[in-house]
């Protein structure tokens, strides 16, 4: 057999060394090392009856499923695509994913509701397990090489519409040795995977390096703070990959100050910003937090803080990966980020994306000198530690002056009665653009405080001119605020006071 370096060869090489333990569980069922590379190897042949050859795509539209991870290894064993797509978008989103990606087959789990006139083959919930048997497991591979496509993982659509990033074999298995670079996984681990496997936080934070090593990742379909807290606190559990959002409410259940955290090694997030409350409360448990930095066309991570170092710079994310390079962006060029200056980051190194799925304008403005621009600001401290600053896309020119609305909520969440907030943009005849704060309450804050708040703790200018109270801010399936739903109700209000 000659399955080559592709990831799709993981479950094989591992079957070869620890074939009987449990590579995935999930409810009562688990799937051994062993029995991972049958399946996905029946998987595999079955796709290829089904039409699949190198370069196609499959796509999967469900929930985290152990079949989704199955499909992955499938796909990258036959050097076909997987296309995990975003379950919480509409019918209409997810038809424009699927013409866009040209899927040749859409997997799809149970309770999905899918668009009309979809020209791939549909395989059901029902059909699955069917579909894998019918594959033979005795067909010899042909080797699937690392700079081949693997999965083409689609951006949160934060700034726009999402864009298809294209991730090769290469691309996933350095992103797995950044990560294990950084924390202390074994191969004895289990974890959880409770973040979406249609995001890189979901598949390359903790599940992929998991994977390598011979641990045990238990999917969960559906996250519920309280369960997930419970099954950490049943024991056992060595770790798992979140977003910030899904931190947040963990901390904030009424079983959190009784769960019992001890079992955690790590606990790797990002994806959007934390707030500095929510790290001191998972550290006060004494859990040990990797806040990873990264985006999809970086596989996940470009830089990651270290544990110990984050117990006094909790919100900070730390130096870049083993593999990966950074610098900043000066004058249209790459050049050496300087202490303390903010500049928007460039990334190089062997986890970064070469292409965004047939859009070869967005591909090319999104290189300078080699490098890839991510759009974010960041300012460095002088050992080489990184804090991100805002989105240069959800910066405010007020009166020429700039201001990143990340340090205006975070001056916000200071107050207890903040429950959460952002800050946006509007147009404004006198400065050009003024913020625009919408903030969630706890208990009875009135606009004066807390504007008074704001007022002695930033510059006039950075102070937000409107403030809305409101139940609760529009996010995301990865917990971002959609600031351009916020933008978009923000002018409304201008134009009716
Ligand atoms: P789109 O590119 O479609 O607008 P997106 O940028 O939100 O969406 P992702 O690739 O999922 O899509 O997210 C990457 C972005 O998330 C980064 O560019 C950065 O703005 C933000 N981000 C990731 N990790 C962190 C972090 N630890 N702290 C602050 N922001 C983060
Ligand atoms: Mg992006």
């Amino acid at each position: 057999d000659n399955p080559g370096l592709g990831v799709g060869s993981w479950p094989w090489r591992r079957a070869r060394i620890t074939p009987d333990r449990i590579a995935l569980a999930q409810g009562d069922r688990t799937v051994t090392y062993r029995a991972l590379a049958e399946r996905t190897r029946r998987l595999g042949e079955a796709l290829r009856g089904l039409g699949v050859r190198r370069g196609d795509r499959v796509a999967y539209l469900g929930a985290n499923d152990i079949s989704a991870l199955e499909m992955f290894f499938a796909a990258g064993q036959i050097g076909a695509l997987f296309v995990p797509l975003n379950i919480r978008l509409s019918a209409v989103e997810i038809g424009y994913m699927l013409e866009d990606c040209g899927a040749s087959v859409l997997a799809y789990g149970a309770g999905m509701t899918l668009p009309s006139g979809i020209s791939a083959h549909l395989v059901g919930p029902d059909d699955y397990e069917q579909l894998v048997q019918s594959g033979s497991a005795d067909v010899a591979l042909e080797p699937v090489g690392l700079e081949e496509a693997a999965v083409i993982l689609y951006t949160s659509g934060t700034t726009g519409k999402p864009k298809g990033a294209v991730l090769t074999h290469g691309n996933l298995t350095w992103n797995t040795m950044n990560q294990l670079a950084h924390y202390d996984a074994l191969g004895t681990d289990r974890v959880l995977c409770i973040a979406p496997l249609f995001h890189v936080t979901g598949l390359g934070q903790v599940t992929m390096p998991t994977l390598f090593k011979g641990g045990c990742v238990e999917v969960v379909a559906r996250f519920e703070p309280g369960e997930v807290l419970a099954a950490i606190s049943r024991g056992r559990i060595a770790g798992f990959a979140a977003v910030p959002v899904m931190l947040k409410l963990m901390s904030e259940h009424p079983s959190w100050p009784a769960a019992d955290l001890s079992s955690l090694r790590y606990v790797n997030y990002g994806g959007s910003a934390v707030e500095e409350r929510v790290a001191r409360a998972w550290q006060d448990k004494g859990v040990m937090l990797y806040q990873g930095y990264g985006m999809t066309e970086t596989t996940a991570g470009v830089t990651m803080a270290l544990g110990e170092g984050a117990l006094e710079r909790p919100v900070s994310v730390g130096p870049p990966h083993f593999y990966t390079e950074i610098a900043g962006l000066r004058d249209d060029h790459a050049a050496a980020l300087v202490a303390g200056e903010p500049a928007e980051l460039l990334v190089r190194g062997a986890n970064v994306f070469s292409r965004y799925w047939e859009r070869e304008e967005d591909t090319a403005a999104s290189f300078v000198d080699g490098w890839f621009r991510t759009g974010d600001v960041v300012r460095q401290d002088p050992d080489g530690w990184s804090s991100v600053v805002d989105r240069v896309k959800d910066m405010i020119i007020s009166g020429a002056e700039n201001v990143y609305p990340a340090e205006v909520e975070a001056i916000m969440l200071q107050r207890d009665e903040v429950a959460d907030c952002a800050v946006v943009a509007v147009p404004d005849e006198r400065w050009g653009e003024v913020g625009a704060a919408f903030v969630v309450r706890r208990t009875g804050l009135s606009e004066a405080t807390l504007r008074a708040h704001l007022e002695s703790n930033l510059a006039k200018y950075k102070v937000p001119k409107y403030f809305r109270f409101v139940d609760e801010l529009p996010r995301s399936a990865t917990g971002k605020v959609r600031r351009t739903d916020l933008r978009r109700t923000a002018s409304e209000w201008i134009t009716e006071d």
